[in-house]
């Protein structure tokens, strides 16, 4: 495959941090537009435009940022939308804004840099499988995660190491050591030890509806719904918009546990006074969130009866589904 291989270094991180701050502008743009969004979600955007904006091009983490946009810089025409459809960084773009403040930004980009580390892996993957026929589109599943322990049972050391090289080919020595150095083989799958859980905020689906009040309960599924229905450059159109009620029916109809394990999951994800994201494995069977229940690629809509509550655990880790789950908070009444 062809790469810009001469516009290395520093121009390819300019254009990679350059590229992403368009990202976020032209997400910022699309809140505003939606005429319903959260003002400081759209200034967090803005906000992080600006400091990213401003990050020299010799940043470290914008050489390893022009890695993981490469196929977008690239423009390769097996992809649609600026990001990976659908994966990890744009999940995480959506639930979660940055802030005005510079500390917070940074650490923005480091989690939004994993993200779509684990992004560019799937598609790695599904290149060395499919070839010049894999592809990642729009309103397509996004491929499946490469299996876990790929990379901590015997062997796999090799390959991996292959596919990190095949990414700092076109970096100086030096930027690739930097690289390689973070990306010393590591399990793509759920982390194996995480902190205790804390007692848990509710102790039943009665205790959830006697501790919230209605409203409460109803920003919160407005703000699923409206994630779910969020039409960006880059994940498209849905074609069936969610109300707050459709949310809330399947969070009811459920009790609040999740369809993989049956853990109460009616907490939300922790995060910091300013909205910045916090830690959230020892506590990710309490999380709620909305998933499929039957996945788009085995023809499953996105209707609301196709929808299931699930805890934010089960719905980023398919391989931890196990019913009576009481590892990272779970919680079976
Ligand atoms: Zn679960």
């Amino acid at each position: 495959m062809t790469t810009r291989g001469t516009a290395t270094n520093g121009a390819s991180a300019s254009d990679a941090r350059d590229y992403l701050a368009d990202d976020f502008a032209q997400q910022a743009d699309d809140l505003v537009a939606e005429g319903t969004c959260d003002p400081a979600m759209a200034e967090g955007y803005l906000a992080f435009e600006a400091w990213l904006r401003a990050r020299p091009a010799d940043d470290p983490r914008l050489a390893r940022l022009a890695q993981l946009l490469r196929p977008f810089l690239d423009d390769d025409p097996r992809l649609d939308g600026t990001l990976y459809p659908d994966g990890d960084a744009i999940r995480f773009m959506d639930a979660y804004a940055p802030t005005t403040d510079p500390d917070v930004c940074s650490a923005y980009l480091d989690d939004l840099l994993a993200h779509l580390a684990r992004d560019y892996r799937r598609w790695q993957q599904q290149i060395a499988a499919a070839g010049p026929s894999a592809t990642w589109r729009l309103g397509q599943r996004p491929p499946d995660d490469p299996p876990v322990g790929d990379d901590s049972s015997a062997g796999p050391e090799a390959s991996t190491r292959a596919e990190i090289e095949a990414r700092l080919r076109d970096l100086t020595d030096e930027q690739a050591d930097r690289i390689r150095q973070r990306l010393q083989p590591r399990p793509e799958g759920p982390p194996q030890t995480c902190a205790p859980a804390p007692e848990p905020t509710y102790s039943s689906w009665q205790d959830y509806l006697e501790r919230t009040t209605n409203a409460d309960r109803r920003a919160w599924c407005a703000r699923k719904a409206k994630v779910a229905n969020r039409e960006r450059l880059m994940s498209g159109r849905p074609e069936h918009r969610l109300g707050t009620e459709d949310v809330w029916r399947v969070l009811e109809a459920a009790q609040g546990r999740c369809a993989g394990c049956g853990s109460l999951a009616v907490e939300r994800r922790p995060s910091k006074p300013n909205g910045a994201p916090m830690p959230w494995e020892h506590v990710g069977r309490r999380i709620g969130s909305l998933g499929h229940a039957l996945a788009r690629v085995h023809g499953g809509q996105n209707t609301a009866d196709n929808l299931a509550w699930t805890c934010l655990w089960c719905n980023t880790w398919p391989s931890e589904r196990r019913p009576g789950a009481t590892d990272h908070g779970g919680i079976q009444p």
